[in-house]
Parts: structure tokens; C-alpha cells; sequence
């Protein structure tokens, strides 16, 4: 199986890049930000404090997480229940980045990572898959812009959807998030040694999936 790893702070583009890679590629997209939010879904629904550790591990035992797969598209399932459209609000996006740091909860969803990329081709996106989930894969990338460019993105994001959006909050957001994902003690966001490190700053989205689907096709190639 090969795997291809993509990691880097929220906004870059990892997913909506990774997901189309893995489309030309005829990979299996695997979104495991989306796990992280569906913890912290069931975490705000049952008002669970993420600083009682003996609550945190009684609603883990509480909870079952499914990936399945609908016309090539992830859905996530929490508990038998199809939560795809639940987990992108910006509550949701704080929760999981409180949950995140917490070892349990890292160890919760590591098998059903790594299961994924025993099963089929990948390209998995997130923050510590080169590092910690999937050290092994083939191939990876560190996927990385300015966070006043990732700010603005999501910004226009959400106005095409027409949702207001406040960039200055928004920006707060995307620091404060970058902040608590590079200081975590367990498997912070940080480049892997043999990453491949690109900057999405200047680029269209159809140039970094140019340039990131010849990198991979490239080393791909290169494994023989
Ligand atoms: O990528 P996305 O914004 O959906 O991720 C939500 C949160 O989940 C991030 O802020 C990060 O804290 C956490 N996360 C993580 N490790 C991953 C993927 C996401 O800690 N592999």
C-alpha cells in the first residue's frame, strides 16, 4: 500500500488539495481533522470538560467513530449517526483543538488511522500523520501559507457559502489554533524530517495540485 501523508496548520488547503490529489491519483482521501471534530461534537452536545480527566475517559468509552465512504466522499459517523454536516462550524473547530492536545484522545483514534492506510492507497491529511500516525508513509508533504492568506481564504470560503465572516476574528482564530497545534506537548504540528515542505501563499488552488500531484508522481515513480 502507499500512503501519502499531508500535514500542516488549518487553512492551508490540505484538504481540498488532498482530496483532489487523491482523486487523479485514485487514492482513498482520508480527512482525520474530521475525527478530531467528531469527539468534539459529542464533547459540546454532552458538555463534557475537556480538563476532567475522568469525564474525558468516560465519554471516549461512549463513543464509536466510523469512516465510510459515499461516492468516493468520507463521511464520518459518530455513534452510528452520519455527522458530516455537523462538524465544520467554528465552535466546533475550537473543541477540536482543545481536544486535540489530550493524549487519550489522540490514542483513541490512532488504530483507526493507521487501519485506514493498511486497507488501501491513501492520502491522508492532518497534523502529525509524517510524524507520529504514519512515519512510514512513502510520501510527504508539508503544506504551509501565511496565516493572513489562510484567514482570507476561509473568509471567502464562507462567503461564498453566505455566511458574514469577521476577518479580523477570523484571523484571531486561525493564530490562536496555529499557536495551540505547534505548542502541544503530544504530537505537535511540526514539519517531519523528510517532508516535503510547500508554501501555498502565492499559489492558485489548481497550481498546488498541479505542483504537489507531479511532486508525488515523481517520488512514486522514484520508490520503483
Ligand atoms: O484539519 P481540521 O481543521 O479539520 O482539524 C481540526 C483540529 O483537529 C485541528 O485544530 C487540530 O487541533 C486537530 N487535528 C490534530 N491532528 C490531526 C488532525 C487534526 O490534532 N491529525
Amino acid at each position: 500500500m502507499i500512503s501519502i501523508a499531508i500535514d500542516g496548520p488549518s487553512g492551508a488547503g490540505k484538504s481540498t488539495i488532498a482530496r483532489m490529489v487523491a482523486g487523479r491519483l485514485g487514492y482513498l482521501y482520508v480527512d482525520t481533522g474530521a475525527l478530531y471534530r467528531t469527539i468534539a461534537l459529542f464533547f459540546l452536545r454532552h458538555g463534557v470538560d475537556v480538563e476532567d480527566g475522568a469525564a474525558v475517559g468516560q465519554a471516549l468509552g461512549q463513543i464509536q467513530v466510523e469512516l465510510r465512504y459515499r461516492d468516493g466522499e468520507q463521511q464520518v459517523f459518530l455513534n452510528g449517526e452520519n455527522v458530516n454536516g455537523e462538524i465544520r462550524g467554528d465552535d466546533i473547530s475550537q473543541m477540536a483543538a482543545a481536544v486535540s492536545p489530550l493524549p487519550v484522545v489522540r490514542e483513541f483514534l490512532l488504530g483507526l488511522q493507521r487501519d485506514m492506510a493498511k486497507k488501501d492507497n491513501v492520502v491522508m491529511d492532518g497534523r502529525d500523520i509524517g510524524t507520529v500516525v504514519l512515519p512510514e508513509a512513502q510520501v510527504k508533504i508539508y503544506l504551509t501559507a501565511s496565516a493572513v492568506q489562510r484567514a482570507k481564504r476561509r473568509c471567502d470560503e464562507y462567503r461564498a457559502k453566505g455566511i458574514a465572516c469577521d476577518y479580523e476574528e477570523l484571523l484571531n482564530s486561525v493564530m490562536e489554533r496555529d499557536l495551540k497545534d505547534t505548542t502541544r506537548a503530544i504530537s505537535p504540528l511540526r514539519q517531519a524530517e523528510d517532508a516535503e515542505l510547500i508554501d501555498t501563499t502565492y499559489n492558485t488552488l489548481e497550481e498546488s495540485v498541479n505542483l504537489i500531484t507531479d511532486y508525488v508522481t515523481r517520488k512514486i515513480a522514484s520508490l520503483g
